[in-house]
């Protein structure tokens, strides 16, 4: 079937390297889409999404999972299933949470944001953590009551968080009865690169949110995953929120190719970001860390004082490709499923003519 349809895996021709959620569905993903036995979800009848929420929380080793339409419906709706008014959520000031998600647990929910240093291996200080982790016994203080851990962290390059700081966040929160939450919207990366089954991240801690939508390629999806219970909550949270969805069968379908086919072909993505990062150090004008390309973001800064960040993009985007500005001198890019060793060989050579 659907030989009639025309597959199109890249956006009019151009090297997208702006982001992993310019990833386009399979041929495999559409071809489950359009075959999806579907339900209504919000009757629990949707088989597809059913199947989906079983598979990961088997994958990821938790007790239920929840699809949710992103992955910043999935960070809200698990802060306020956490979380109440006036409580004070723990998490890094680089974090993504913090950062990109239109401040909606502080707007909606009324927690109060504590930000702390994020050092730039995408970890926060041990010794401070444990510092305000017990905030809450006096009345002044807004009782402390969730830790957010971000892996892979993306504003600090994509860089994965070691198993034994996890492990240590992880003691340290049981210690304050604090449950932990990870952002694992690009988990999957993380495993890959660590070389360790998800689980391996997954069991330190007590949320997770996955998106299916970044390097996975499914055209929309995250999922939250915890215990039954508290899946139960995120659930209700999500209804609150609006996000509560019928035959969504349809999204489902493409996230069990993504869980299925799409994991283990991230280490080219990676295989291919080192090969960029490599390239770009050799670029004079540019200045890269390499240790911190470590799954499929590759953050590099422009060294050359008369080259603006905009005008760089600009000649780059005259050239067929496409990358990001992340503020003051620095630009991103981001490999994935629609990116060959051969673009990224091409458009090392766009960059040394631009540069
Ligand atoms: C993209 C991203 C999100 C949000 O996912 P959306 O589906 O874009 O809402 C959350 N956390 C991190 C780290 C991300 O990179």
């Amino acid at each position: 079937m659907y030989e009639g349809l025309h597959i199109v895996h890249r956006h009019h021709g151009a090297i997208d390297l702006r982001s992993d959620t310019v990833t386009l569905p399979s041929p495999a993903m559409r071809e489950a889409m359009a075959r999806a036995e579907v339900g209504d979800d919000v009757y629990g009848e949707d088989p597809t999404i059913n199947r989906l929420e079983e598979m990961a929380a088997a994958l990821l080793d938790k007790e239920a999972a929840v699809l949710v339409p992103s992955g910043t419906m999935g960070n809200l709706s698990t802060l306020l299933a956490h979380c109440g008014r006036g409580d004070r959520v723990i998490m890094g000031d680089q974090c993504h949470i913090y950062w990109y998600e239109a401040g909606g647990a502080s707007a909606l929910g009324g927690m109060a944001y504590h930000p702390l240093a994020t050092a730039t291996d995408g970890t926060l200080d041990l010794d401070q953590l444990r510092d305000v982790v017990c905030l809450g016994d006096d009345q002044h203080e807004a009782p402390a009551s969730l830790i957010c851990l971000e892996n892979t962290h993306n504003r600090c390059g994509g860089v994965v968080l070691p198993l034994s700081y996890l492990a240590e966040v992880h003691a340290l929160a049981q210690d304050a009865m604090l449950p932990v939450h990870l952002d694992g919207a690009r988990i999957f990366n993380a495993a890959i690169a660590l070389g360790v089954h998800v689980r391996e991240i997954t069991r330190h801690v007590d949320s997770v949110q996955i998106c299916l939508s970044k390097g996975l390629a499914a055209p929309v999806g995250s999922l939250v995953l915890g215990t039954e219970r508290f899946i139960a909550r995120v659930r209700r949270m999500r209804k609150m929120l609006g996000g509560g969805m019928r035959q969504a069968g349809v999204i489902a379908a493409a996230g069990i190719v993504a869980l299925d086919q799409m994991v283990d072909r991230l280490a080219e993505d990676h295989a291919n970001a080192r090969m960029l990062a490599l390239g770009l150090a050799k670029v004079p004008g540019l200045r890269i860390d390499l240790e911190r390309v470590q799954t499929n973001l590759v953050r590099f800064e422009l060294d050359v004082t008369d080259l603006r960040v905009e005008e760089f993009l600009g000649r780059l985007r005259q050239r067929g490709v496409l990358m990001g500005g992340m503020g003051g001198r620095t630009v991103r890019a981001v490999t994935h499923y629609g990116v060959s060793a051969e673009d990224v060989a091409h458009v090392l050579d766009v960059v040394r003519e631009v540069v």
